[in-house]
This record gives C-alpha cells, structure tokens and sequence, in this order.
C-alpha cells in the first residue's frame, strides 16, 4: 500500500521541505498545482527531483477545480479559467510523473494523448462532499474499462453511509487499481486501513493545511497506525464512539499490537448508529472493540452474550468476535479496582461514598457492592440515585445531608460525575464538602489528572487516587482480550 504526501504548504520551497522531512513515511508524492505558487512545469521538476532523491517512487500530477475542494463551490467556472487550468496542467506534465488525475467529468484528448506519450497512467477522480455516490460501481468499472484508475474521494456522513460505502468497494474488489477514501470523521478508518475499501493508497497532508477532511499526518499515520506494515491480512480491532477522533486508545492498543509483533490494527470508528456499525464489523472482519460515550449501553442489544458483569451493570465497553457471535464484558470493572487492590487486600475499605448516579457510577457501585462494601449513593438528581441504590443493595443520600455528614464515616469517596472533567475543570460536585483527612478519595475523572474535588483532598491530607490508573488498567485488561481473540481468529 502506498503512502502519498500531499503537498499542502503555502510556499513552495516549504513543500520541497515536506518532502525531505516527510521521506522515511511515504512512498508517493503528489503535486497539486492549485496549491502552488508557480504553477510551472520548473515548480514540477524541483518536486519530481526531489522526491526522487527522497526515494519516493511515484509522483501524482493534479489541478483540482474549485468545486473538487474542501472550500465548495466557486463562481469561478468560466470558460477561460477551465481552459487555462487544463493547459498548465498539459503543460506540466513531464518525465517522472507517474500519474496524472483528471477529473472522471472532464474530457481532453490532447492531455490524455500528452500523458500517453510519456508513460503516464491517468487517474480519474470524484470528488463528492455531498456524500457516497449511488453509482459509484459503476463508476469505477467504467473508467477501469476505459484503462484509467478510479479515484472516489467522497464524504460519509452517516454509519450507514459509510457501511453503503464499504459494501460498494466490496462490489468493485476485482477491480485491482483503485483508489477509494472516505473523507472525514466517518470515513477516517478507510485513510488508515485503506484496504478496507481496496484502495491502493492512502493520502496524507504534512503541516497544518489538510488537502481534504479527515487526512492525518505521515509520521502519524506511520507511527499510530503503522500503514506500512499492515495489508489485507490485518485483523481490525478499533473503538467505537461519537466523539471519538479524540481518543488516545490507538496509540496504547497499536504499541502494543506491535511489541507483540500480531498483524493487528486498532483503529476508531465514529458511530451514530450501532446497529450500522454491527453491520459494517460484520462486513468487513472486525475482531473485537472498544465502546465508549454514548454507546455503552446502546451496544447491549446486538451482543449474542454478555458476562455477569455487563448483565447486572447494563453496560458494555469490550466487544469481542467469537466462533458463536458477539461477546460483551467490561473492564472498566477490574479497571476501577485495580488502584484499591492494596487497600481491599488489608481489609481497609469498609464504607464507600459515591458521587454520582450515571453510567460509570453504575459500573463503580457494582464493584464495590461485589466486595462486600457498604455503599452510600449521592447524586444531583436524587431520584436517580434511588433507583441506583435500590438496583445495587446500597443506600442513598440527599445532597445536603452527603456535606453535612462530610467525611468521618466514609473509608472511601469516589466521585463518578463529569463535574470538573476539561474543559470546565473549575467545578466540584460537592462544594461544602469537608474532608476528615483519614478516607480515600478516587475520582475516576481523568483529564484534568487531578480535578479540583481530588486537590481539594490531597490537601485536606487524603491519600487520593486520579482516573488515570483506572483508565490505563482498563485499556490493559481490554488489550489481553484482544489479544486472545486474535489468537482465536489468526
Ligand atoms: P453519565 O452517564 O453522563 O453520568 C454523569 C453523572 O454526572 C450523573 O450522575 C450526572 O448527574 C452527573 N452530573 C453531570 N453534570 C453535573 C453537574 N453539573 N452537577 C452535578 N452532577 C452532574 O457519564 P458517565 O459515563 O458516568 O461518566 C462520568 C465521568 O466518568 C466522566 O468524566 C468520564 O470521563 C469518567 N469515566 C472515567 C473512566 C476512567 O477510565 N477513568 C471510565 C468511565 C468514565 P445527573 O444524574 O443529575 O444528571
């Protein structure tokens, strides 16, 4: 598979600087004369020669037209400017060019007769920021038949959009030279295991300036999701969530594919639709996943089996493929219990505060109940804390009463709300709170690592713990997981 720079930068000495810094990433550059400032066939040569010195084989000549790009529209569609595009774009071409793209609804015979002459393949692109063209095989096997190589550039905007994309690919999989990208967050995974959709190779953008939505940089897409090394073969792991472009799992799940040395890839998944995206794993081999916000409890209903844990938390941040279906279970139980082994171990834990009455308090109150901890439930909206408590065997309290009580009975406080999560760091769930000094106080936020209610601990002289144990534990346990079931598959 092939990695192609675009060359984005502003200047064009600062693109022939790309290319040097980028080398060791890529193994294809491509030359978008409507970026450049001298749009001459001079501008050409410096970058053919300096990718040659790079050691980049393949140099992909394009003029995109206004209407092709991440800007939209323009009004600029005259005549004149089409014809002044398409003669540089004749004129540019030259020995070392590898390819040149024009655009799947434009004809020129003379480009096409120029190109020939000199050895270089034609790519034919769609550019559709609409979303995934309907006729997009047909599309692709019409311009095979005519000896180009289809370029579909197009913008999913739903998972169901992007399964609709995949399965068409699935289609058009005899159709060897292709290349096919779904742009922004619901098409990234199609930039980083572009084979996915059979494409032959994968753009990537140095710099600030993006050629399109959803492109990342080289030394990125290298060193997060190792393009280079992975192929049709890889088994796919990933996480699904919405947000979730954010997330730092790759690089945890991807290190550690590759310390073991598995043909693995870990890649996220922006989902709006479970049931879509069930739909997509199925298709395309997904081995097992990671659920986070707001899926954890949405991804219960496609699971074949669930343990005990997922059964009685009702919900489920491990998916695992097995022979018979989908499996559930969820490690941010053991993940939570981890930074308390020590204290459990003693027998130091007796009576627990929990602050908060939503997904994670659900998972937390669970693992504490399973230890034999009394626990005492606080929450904003009492009701839901009521409903916990009674679900759970543990009690409840009312705000005023949990500040008035501040500390003395409690060994334990965890504090499972959002309240003080970035970016409003400043907040504390329980303001009036009072700390006795003696209890444990964990909150499993973990950006900021310590929120101002686990400051306000510390100095109160608490021993605290910050989520970040947790969530490094959990996503350890996840990987063992993942681990077993590639073991199952490979
Ligand atoms: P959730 O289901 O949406 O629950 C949010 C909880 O926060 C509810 O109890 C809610 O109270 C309370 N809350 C929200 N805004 C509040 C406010 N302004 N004042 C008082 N209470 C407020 O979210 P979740 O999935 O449980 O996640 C909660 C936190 O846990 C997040 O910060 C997440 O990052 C963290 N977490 C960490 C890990 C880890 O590995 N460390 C794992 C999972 C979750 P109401 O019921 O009144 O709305």
């Amino acid at each position: 598979m092939l990695r192609c720079l675009t060359l984005t930068a502003e200047k064009d000495t600062e693109k022939i600087e790309d290319i040097r810094r980028s080398a060791e990433f890529i193994d294809a550059v491509e030359i978008r004369l409507d970026l450049c400032e001298a749009k001459t066939p001079e501008m050409v040569n410096s970058v053919v020669a300096e990718s040659r010195r790079a050691g980049c084989g393949s140099v992909i000549l394009s003029y995109r037209r206004p209407q092709d790009t991440a800007d939209g529209p323009s009004d600029e569609r005259d005549l004149r400017q089409e014809e002044l595009r398409r003669d540089t774009l004749r004129r540019a071409l030259q020995p070392g060019v590898s390819f040149v793209d024009l655009e799947y609804d434009a004809t020129d015979d003379e480009l096409r007769r120029r190109a020939e002459s000199l050895g270089i393949r034609l790519i034919r692109s769609v550019h559709d920021f609409t979303g995934v063209p309907e006729e997009l095989p047909e599309i692709v096997r019409s311009i095979a038949a005519a000896g180009g190589i289809p370029k579909i550039a197009c913008y999913p905007r739903s998972s169901g959009q992007v399964l609709q994309l995949v399965r068409m690919c699935g289609e058009v999989q005899d159709v060897e030279e292709k290349i096919i990208l779904g742009m922004g967050v619901f098409g990234f995974f199609t930039r980083t295991a572009p084979w996915i959709c059979g494409s032959m190779l994968t753009f990537v953008s140095a710099g600030e300036k993006l050629a399109a939505p959803g492109q990342i940089g080289p030394r990125e897409m290298e060193e997060i999701y190792e393009a280079s090394r992975h192929g049709k073969k890889t088994v796919l792991f990933g996480i699904i969530g919405n947000p979730v472009m954010h997330t730092r799992s790759p690089h945890l799940h991807n290190r550690w594919f590759t310390d073991d040395g598995l043909d693995a890839v870990y890649l996220p998944f922006h989902v709006d639709d479970a049931g879509s995206f069930m739909e997509l794993a199925e298709t395309i081999g997904v081995r097992g996943f990671s659920v986070t916000v707001p899926h954890k409890q949405r991804i219960m209903e496609y699971l074949d089996s669930a343990d005990e844990g997922v059964r009685r938390i009702g919900a489920c941040n491990t998916v695992l493929r097995q022979r018979d279906g989908w499996y559930g279970t969820n490690t941010d139980l053991e993940g939570f219990l981890e930074p308390l082994k020590s204290l459990l171990a003693e027998g130091r834990i007796r009576q627990a505060l929990v602050i908060g009455a939503g997904g994670a308090a659900r998972t937390v109150v669970y693992a504490l109940r399973q230890q034999g901890i009394e626990v005492t439930i606080v929450n904003r909206t009492a009701e839901k804390a009521r409903a916990l408590a009674a679900e759970m065997g543990a009690g409840c309290t009312g705000l005023e009463a949990a500040e008035n009580a501040s500390g003395a009975p409690f060994d334990l406080v965890v504090q499972t709300t959002s309240v003080g999560m970035e970016p409003v760091i400043e907040g504390d769930p329980l303001p009036q709170f009072r700390f006795s000094g003696s209890e444990t106080v964990y909150d499993i936020i973990y950006a900021p690592e310590k929120t101002r209610f686990l400051r306000r601990a510390e100095d109160a002289g608490c021993r605290v713990i910050g989520g970040r144990g947790m969530l490094q534990a959990q996503a350890e346990l996840q990987y063992t997981r993942f681990r077993d079931s590639y073991n199952l598959w490979v």
